[in-house]
């Protein structure tokens, strides 16, 4: 018997939508890591030896069992994390389509065939994967976030063990259980910090990739540096959305409300930073608290709501303080600022003003309901301002001007511009951040490279003599 210096411990998950406990859930020892990873070692071996179209067949039949148990998985989300059944729809659904992606490039991306370097020879890029996957993942998109990671890696041929956040660890098991992957291909392991480390740290773990906060996402990449295990890191976003004076102001209130009140902000696209032409600020801003007034919100399994409970009551508390910060920087509150008085974890949609940039920088990122307004004199401060921030994961912009469109694509210094549509993905385009939103990315070709080792291979035609050998000079 292996002793297990993490001990299992029992985590009860507790609704955001009521605080009423739904389920415990016992997490991973340290020899279930080890024990995990031992079987995922073996399945690397058939696995990695399927062809690729094997593969992608099994992938393909995974994204129909996930849609067959989408009403219910998608439940089973919404109770765990709060967000409204239509979102939690969404991701299932994204979920599928994503392994649906992932077959294709499996099917269709080999190594390729390098340029040679001299007449006689030739040279191949061969594609291998890695080996075992650790996917540690957040809790504000658990299945998204986790597909993203699962479909490419599994895709590639490398097998992979899960671990989900302690806030939403019930929705990812029950998809798993309905996808038919050969036994040892895909594990979970449930638990905290301490099992994520345990992963990071375990010799027979080749690569780990994350999505999370920066603070922990930099601790993994030290810890991964220590024995140049591969990872690849998604980390904190604090996004701006630029509105620009020539598009329609009622369409712009729309996007800015979708870009800032999907999934309650807990988006790590969400947009918070709005950086709005002074000429129109004070009426955008009026129109924005209209609509934000509008907002239903309330339960989240009840059709018709717009807005559900934060993920948790830890992170409503995260929200409070952040608004308690703001105030004391100077913002005036000209919406919201406060829990709502109901019994799970609600917090009212936010809407600030009378903070200049640096000061929205300094309070660091929201991730919830709270929108600051920054007025912008110049197209090209509202750039400035975007890029000037830690992090730079992404930026929308709200602009008609083809000219101003463009100078916004090649000047934002960030992983995704969105041009007058926030937050749509596009799985056949990389996913990431620049600065300290990331390093690597997610989806598109790139996303599946991210779980390969390239090698390169030279092959003389003939064992002939070569004039820079000792016996030629
Ligand atoms: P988090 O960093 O607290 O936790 C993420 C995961 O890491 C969880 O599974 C957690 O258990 C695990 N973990 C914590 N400490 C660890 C350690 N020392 N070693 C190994 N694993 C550890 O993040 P969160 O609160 O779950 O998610 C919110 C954050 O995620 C936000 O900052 C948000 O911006 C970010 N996020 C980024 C993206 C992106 O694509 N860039 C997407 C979603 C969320």
């Amino acid at each position: 018997m292996i002793q297990s210096s993490i001990a299992e411990e029992i985590v009860r998950a507790i609704s955001p939508i009521d605080g009423v406990l739904i389920a415990e859930v016992p997490t991973a020892t340290e020899s279930d890591v080890e024990a995990a990873v031992a079987i995922a070692r073996d399945a690397f071996e058939s696995w990695s030896n399927q062809t690729p179209v094997e593969r992608a067949n099994i992938l393909q039949a995974c994204a129909t069992q996930m849609r067959a148990v989408a009403g219910e998985v998608a439940r089973a989300l919404t109770l765990e994390s709060g967000k409204p059944l239509m979102e939690a729809e969404f991701e299932v659904a994204a979920a599928a389509d994503v392994f649906d992606y992932y077959a294709g490039v499996a099917r269709t991306r080999g190594g390729r065939l390098a340029p040679q370097a001299t007449r006689t020879s030739t040279s191949l890029v061969i594609k291998e994967p890695l080996g075992v996957v650790g996917a540690i993942l957040p809790w504000n998109y658990p299945l998204l976030l986790w597909s993203w990671k699962a479909a490419p890696a599994l895709a590639a041929g490398n097998t992979i063990i899960a671990k989900p956040s302690p806030e939403t660890m019930l929705s990812l098991p029950l998809l798993l259980e309905s996808l038919e992957l050969p036994e040892g291909v895909h594990q979970i392991l449930q638990g905290g910090s301490a099992i994520g480390e345990a992963l990071v740290r375990s010799p027979g773990v080749d690569k780990i990739a994350f999505t999370g906060s920066s603070a922990v996402g930099k601790k993994i990449m030290a810890l991964c540096a220590q024995d140049a295990k591969r990872c690849s890191v998604e980390m904190s976003g604090h996004d701006a959305m630029i509105v620009w004076d020539d598009v329609d102001l009622d369409l712009a209130v729309e996007a800015a409300l979708f870009a800032k009140f999907a999934n309650n902000g807990q988006v790590c696209t969400a947009a918070e930073r709005f950086f709005v032409r002074d000429t129109i600020v004070d009426e955008f801003t009026k129109r924005l608290a209209a609509r934000m007034s509008e907002l239903v919100i309330g339960d989240p399994l009840a059709v018709g709501t717009d807005v559900g409970p934060l993920a948790s009551f830890a992170h409503r508390d995260r929200l409070v303080d952040y608004c308690r910060r703001a105030r004391e920087a100077g913002a005036e509150f000209l919406m919201g600022g406060e829990p709502i008085d109901a019994p799970g974890a609600y917090f009212q949609p936010t809407l600030i003003r009378g903070l200049g940039h640096e000061q929205i920088n300094e309070l660091g990122e929201i991730f919830g309901p709270v929108a600051p307004i920054v007025p912008i004199e110049t197209f090209e401060q509202g750039i400035a301002y975007a890029n000037d921030n830690r992090f730079g994961l992404s930026c929308n912009v709200l602009v008609g001007d083809l000219g101003l469109a463009m100078k916004a694509s090649w000047e934002l210094k960030v992983g995704t511009v969105w041009i007058n549509n926030p937050l749509p993905d596009n799985y056949a385009a990389p996913f990431g951040g620049f600065r300290e939103a990331g390093l690597g990315r997610e989806l598109g070709e790139e996303g599946f490279d991210a779980y390969t080792e390239s090698k390169h291979v030279w092959i003389e035609h003939g064992l002939t003599s070569q004039p820079h050998w000792y016996n030629a000079r």
